[in-house]
């Protein structure tokens, strides 16, 4: 158990449940969650979680590769896996072998499904405007003869929003564009009677859905399934109760007393201004913590807010904890977390770092062990 580690992540099963009830009354009625589980579930265990959302009713999931999907069927999972990445043909018997549906990233990418000589269920990708994947939505003609192939069994076709968290005017309009471009390509595709559910959103796409007009099958969550937000935002955090699912914890390994002009970590780049009370903290980049937190982030200790001093190294970090009263080796210290009445959120750290909360979670390295809590 976590008692004895360095370091770990504790994961609240029952946050996970609230962020699927709080989504799900977010959905219009016939609009099923599929929640993305790609990145071992935004590093927090892929089996796990989809083992949990299995257990609340959830019969859809995506992610990023077959052999993510893959690994899924071994962990018991039974419904549909959409595969929304990539796969060499070479892989297409994991596919067959595991009843995984893949994307068809574009048209020839369908003959080459086509060519693998077996039916195999899929979802095909319509480009509005992202330009990473998927059929451009003004290729009608050629989206249509995709229903040609014999031996694709087209189930469904869905787009990606790429403003869907924008705030300015611009960003909006671009969605709104998007998806009457998916619309319009649906609409043709139905047309001569072709059946298939549509899906459109990810988790801002739900979040901002009122800025949406048409309503899908599925809507794709991930970021906010996890509690997160992809970057601050207090209008978002006022409007919805998402709750962090991981925690990120570490233990104190030392501590040492720093003298006035001394400096502390790689290339002594911190150097204290008074005698100071330093904490070595046993996490590191290795383990997912950026390093461009150094000398920029937080932790929270004995209930106290503390800043990160120095470079963080790959195993370790070092934290000031001289305003924090009685620490001790072996305490913990919180990078993601509550502390008493303080919180730390993954996109509070993600952006001291310069990124998003879905890099930091996803990049939570393998040496932590995820802990139940
Ligand atoms: C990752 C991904 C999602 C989930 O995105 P979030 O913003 O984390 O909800 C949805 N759709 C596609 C195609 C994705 O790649």
């Amino acid at each position: 158990m976590y008692e004895t580690c360095r370091a770990w992540m504790e994961l609240n099963m029952e946050h996970l449940r609230h962020n699927v009830r709080l989504l799900q009354s977010l959905l219009p009625q016939g609009c099923a969650l599929m929640p993305a589980v790609k990145a071992n579930a935004y590093g927090h265990g892929a089996a796990a979680v989809a083992g949990e959302l299995q257990r609340l009713g959830i019969e859809d999931y995506c992610v990023a590769s077959a052999e993510e999907g893959a690994a899924l069927r071994g962990a018991g999972i039974r419904g549909q896996i959409l595969v929304l990445g990539y796969t060499h043909p070479w892989e297409f018997a994991l596919l067959e072998e595991h009843d995984l549906t893949q994307t068809v990233v574009d048209y020839d990418y369908g003959r080459e499904l086509e060519a693998y000589g077996k039916e195999l269920p899929v979802h095909v990708g319509i480009d509005t405007g992202m330009h990473r994947l998927g059929e451009s939505w003004e290729n009608l003609s050629r989206l249509e003869s995709l229903w040609e192939r014999r031996r694709l069994r087209i189930t469904g076709v869905y787009s990606h929003l790429c403003t869907s968290d924008g705030e300015t005017e611009e960003e909006r309009d671009w969605m709104r564009l998007q998806e009457r471009r998916f619309l319009k390509a649906v609409q043709s595709l139905r047309t001569g009677g072709r059946t298939f559910s549509t899906h459109l959103q990810g988790s801002y796409g739900i979040l901002n859905g009122k800025r949406l007009c048409g309503s899908y099958d599925y809507a794709r969550a991930g970021i906010a399934l996890y509690g997160a937000l992809s970057a601050p935002s207090a209008e978002l955090r006022r409007r919805y109760d998402l709750r962090p699912v991981a925690s990120v914890k570490a233990r104190i390994a030392c501590i040492r007393e720093v003298g006035a002009g001394e400096g502390a970590g790689y290339g002594l780049a911190w150097r204290a201004d008074c005698a100071r009370r330093i904490a070595a903290v046993s996490v590191g980049y290795a383990d997912g913590i950026p390093r461009a937190l150094s000398g920029a982030g937080r932790a929270l200790v004995r209930g106290r807010s503390v800043p990160v001093v120095g470079r963080v190294c790959m195993d370790q970090l070092l934290l000031d904890v001289t305003e924090a009263e009685g620490v001790r080796p072996g305490d913990e210290a919180v990078l993601i977390g509550r502390d008493k009445g303080l919180e730390i959120r993954a996109e509070e750290l993600a952006a001291q770092a310069g990124t998003i909360s879905n890099e930091i979670l996803s990049r939570l390295g393998a040496r932590l062990p995820r802990v139940e809590v």
